[in-house]
């Protein structure tokens, strides 16, 4: 879905950790977040899922303006959060229980995803049988198990090795061809950045502001 984030401000106390930022993300764009620590980008993040209000300034997802937590959304964190005592695939399918579906219904497209990230095989292993980028693998697959049309990812392979975030990188992408979710990815690294988005968006600290919005044009491998 579409976001729009018109002049927004948020401080905390005496810290102003966005400052008058304005992005606009298109249906089923993939768009990247950089900068260094403090400059923001979390905050950025955490507003568009509704969880901060902004201080000043607006944004709109779909057109409607953000009120609270938006439903419907997936995200991802730095570490991976999965439930200790269930078995892969039914973390995956957690978020269709919790949303009371049937999760008989969507269990074809849990192992599907499994597969595209690599997870096959593994469904019946229980987290702590699978090495921190598998976790980190089934929590994306489990985020975009729904089919949300927005998904909002805060330095997902922050935890991992660089051989593994490279190897995540191709991994998100693939699933991302799938689901033509809007996402809006935030990372410290720059070649992540450039490489799996179509849009990069530079940050700099105190305040936090955006710099620079980069459309990158490479082709796809
Ligand atoms: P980034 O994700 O780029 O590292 P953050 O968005 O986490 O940056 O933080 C931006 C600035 O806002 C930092 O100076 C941080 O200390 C401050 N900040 C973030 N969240 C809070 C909070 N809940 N209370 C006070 N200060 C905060
Ligand atoms: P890392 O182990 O550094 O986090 P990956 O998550 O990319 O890196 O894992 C690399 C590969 O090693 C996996 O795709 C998988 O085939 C194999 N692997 C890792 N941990 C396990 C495990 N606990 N059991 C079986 N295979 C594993």
């Amino acid at each position: 879905m579409s976001v729009d984030i018109r002049n927004v401000s948020k401080s905390f106390r005496s810290t102003l950790a966005v400052d008058d930022a304005s992005l606009a993300l298109e249906e089923g764009s993939f768009v990247s977040i950089v900068g260094p620590s403090g400059c923001g980008k979390s905050t950025l993040l955490r507003l568009v899922a509704g969880l901060i209000r902004p201080s000043s300034g607006t944004i709109d997802v779909r057109g409607v303006p953000v009120k609270g937590p938006l439903r419907n959304i997936g995200m991802v964190f730095q570490s991976p959060v999965l439930l200790p005592w269930r078995r892969t695939l039914d973390n995956i399918l957690f978020v269709a229980e919790m949303g009371g579906l049937k999760t008989s219904q969507w269990r074809e497209r849990a192992l599907e995803l499994m597969q595209l990230a690599g997870l096959g095989g593994f469904e019946a292993s229980y987290p702590h049988e699978l090495s921190g980028g598998m976790q980190q693998r089934a929590s994306i697959c489990r985020a975009m198990l729904l089919k949300p049309p927005l998904i909002l990812m805060d330095e997902p392979f922050g935890a991992l090795d660089v051989i593994t975030r490279e190897r995540m990188g191709y991994a998100l992408q693939t699933l991302w061809d799938e689901s033509r979710s809007t996402v809006l990815f935030v990372t410290h690294s720059i070649t992540e950045a450039v490489l799996l988005s179509d849009t990069v968006v530079v940050m700099t600290p105190r305040p936090g502001r955006i710099r620079d919005i980069v459309p990158i044009d490479l082709p796809r491998p």
